[in-house]
């Protein structure tokens, strides 16, 4: 299981009334439980999507979060693709749409980790990244409708799994044409690769989480720093001249 900790607070929506990232309280333990791996520090539901690859840059520990169908919907749920409420009353799909659902929503996430790597990298994208992306946001505008009052951004709420896709693309437009891309940062903790906006005054946030990959950081400098320290003790003993042997009487 990933230790990573879900922060207390979630970062206020920036999409639309209807895909927004507060949810109502769990409604049951069993759903409870089955979200508390997700985690939503991205400050955006797009980039939220993107890191549920837990450790990206780490092939030892990386981990893809959406496994399953069911990860989807729990993801989406948490993430409020998906409005609590339609939790248990979404229409399974059949294992075959379920596969497709999956599968489009991974390409989607990796070919939006790609472009956002070249961004953040100030390279231009990738041509094939590009172009799915550009597909994708087109798609958005064509099936998605405006929200019903301001702001006037794309809103999908899906009453299928299998519309998920929509949502999620919907989400991608907001991230790439209305998001300030400049914010976008990775975080500098070892192998994590997590991405987010930095919307702090200074735009000084180094981590995805303070609790999480910032306090790693902290207890391996107190680490380094301690082993440094002894280091320095144990070759100053070395270098001391040795005490003069007693003479024998
Ligand atoms: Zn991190």
């Amino acid at each position: 299981m990933d230790t990573r900790k879900s922060p207390g607070a979630r970062s206020r929506s920036t999409t639309t009334p209807v895909v927004q990232t507060s949810v109502s309280p769990a409604p049951d333990g069993e759903y409870a439980a089955r979200d508390a791996w997700v985690s939503l520090i991205g400050g955006h539901p797009a980039l939220d999507l993107v890191n549920t690859v837990s450790w990206r840059l780490d092939p030892a520990r990386r981990t893809d979060r959406l496994a399953t169908h069911d990860d989807l919907i729990t993801w989406s749920t948490r993430a409020a693709l998906i409005e609590t409420a339609c939790y248990t009353g979404l229409s399974l799909p059949s294992p075959k749409s379920a596969e497709r659902t999956l599968t489009r929503v991974r390409a989607l996430r990796e070919n939006a980790y790609l472009a956002l790597c070249d961004h953040l990298a100030g390279r231009p994208v990738d041509a094939g990244v590009l172009d799915t992306l550009r597909a994708a946001l087109s798609s958005a505008l064509r099936g998605a409708p405006a929200a019903p009052a301001f702001p006037l951004r794309l809103a999908v709420r899906p009453t299928d799994a299998t519309q998920i896709p929509d949502a999620i693309e919907a989400s991608l437009f907001d991230l790439f044409v209305l998001q300030d891309l400049a914010r976008l940062r990775e975080c500098q903790g070892t192998g994590c690769g997590w991405l987010y906006l930095d919307r702090s005054r200074n735009r000084s946030r180094r981590w995805c989480s303070s609790t999480d990959c910032g306090n790693r950081h902290r207890v391996h400098q107190f680490a380094t720093r301690a082993r440094s320290s002894l280091d320095t003790a144990a070759s100053s003993a070395t270098d001391a001249p040795s005490p003069s042997r007693p003479v024998a009487p």
